[in-house]
């Protein structure tokens, strides 16, 4: 059976549906932004849809009844994926040799078929800046001796980077391209097309593809890209003042994000692999900013750093034991700093951030302009 050859009339992998949980981790896997996203039309092109992508158009995607191509950014220059396309004819194969080739440089991917060629997918488990993805990627074509240019990369720093420019739609993995009434099979560590007898199957069998650590990748475009810290350091001092000193001079949207969310909530969402848990008073995870999985100089395994914990008094606060830890001196951080932190952007984009996920916190729109 070829893979995933669009069912004729009854199953359209209805039976074995897919479930929420599933749909949610694709949906966390590839949704860079939810709105827009684009629709193949019958002629192969794309037509961007000024609406948000539900679980329900996700699903209708897997199923084959609609064709789904996705934002390569979140529209702020970061996203959960690289996207490799190469179109010439022997493009596959070169491809899953560059595939190996990564991988041998820690930047595991997936191949996927396409019309003209393949995708080479690179996943991330959590949003990245594209310039530190794009530099990381860039930087291991080099030392590989291979020429970038060969391949469409998606997003791209120069189209997709900058804050504010949506990016290149791709279309989305398993759906039935319109043109050719096909859908392209993934490959397997062997190189070899994956035979799958059902969509779910398929799906489940992406989603099992590991992601690459963003925060390894960050790490190491820091290192490539030694960048003076001194505003940032200037920022961490503003931000470590103790609340009081910091009202008046920072947005109310601040303020209600420290009260409303909860930093386990944004680790959840957006740097799962801390894994917090409740630990006496507060919730203690690894760290998001500093590699503390890592043995230490004696071999011992690494322990988690990252401490979470709320009170009556002061709310939801946190911050890293580790001594090598920027965040690990001053006083206990409040979470819409952690939001910004994670997100790696400026106090101001972070309010723009904040409202576009939680209106409620729009308080003062001049503030929040
Ligand atoms: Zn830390």
């Amino acid at each position: 059976m070829i893979p995933l050859r669009p069912e004729k009339g009854s199953s359209r992998g209805r039976p074995l549906a897919l479930t929420q949980t599933i749909l949610r981790a694709w949906e966390r896997r590839f949704v860079n932004r939810a709105l827009p996203y684009a629709v193949q039309q019958p002629d192969g092109t794309y037509r961007w849809w000024y609406e948000t992508c539900t679980l329900d158009d996700l699903a209708a995607h897997l199923y084959g009844e609609t064709t789904l191509a996705l934002s390569c950014t979140d529209g702020r220059g970061h996203c959960k994926w690289l996207c490799l396309d190469g179109d010439t004819p022997d493009a596959l194969s070169h491809l899953l040799a560059l595939r190996d080739a990564l991988a041998a440089q820690g930047l595991a991917g997936l191949v996927e078929g396409s019309r003209r060629g393949g995708h080479l997918w690179l996943f991330f488990d959590r949003p990245m800046s594209v310039a530190a993805a794009y530099g990381v990627m860039l930087h291991a074509f080099a030392s590989l001796g291979i020429d970038a240019t060969r391949y469409e990369v998606y997003p791209d720093v120069l189209h997709a980077g900058r804050a504010g420019l949506l990016g290149q739609a791709v279309r989305l993995p398993l759906g039935v391209h319109l043109l050719t009434g096909k859908r392209y099979p993934l490959f397997d560590v062997t190189g070899r097309p994956c035979y799958f007898a059902t969509v779910r199957q398929a799906v489940e069998y992406l989603l099992a593809y590991p992601r690459l650590s963003a925060k390894a990748l960050r790490a190491q475009w820091l290192a490539l890209n030694p960048a003076p810290e001194d505003t940032a350091a200037e920022r961490d001092a503003a931000s470590a003042l103790p609340q009081r000193q910091r009202v008046g001079t920072f947005s109310p949207v601040i303020r209600w994000v420290d009260v409303h969310i909860s930093p386990l909530d944004l680790l959840a969402d957006l740097a799962p692999d801390s894994e917090m848990r409740r630990t006496g008073q507060g919730y203690l995870g690894w760290c998001p900013f500093h590699d503390d999985r890592a043995p230490d100089s004696a071999g011992k395994p690494g322990t988690p750093s990252f401490y979470v914990v709320w009170n009556p008094r002061h709310g939801w606060s946190w911050k890293c034991f580790s001594t090598n830890c920027r965040y690990s001196w001053g006083f206990m951080r409040h979470s819409f700093e952690l939001f910004q932190r994670l997100l790696d952007l400026t106090v101001k984009q972070t309010i723009v951030e904040a409202c576009h996920r939680w209106p409620e916190a729009d308080q003062d729109r001049q503030v929040a302009r």
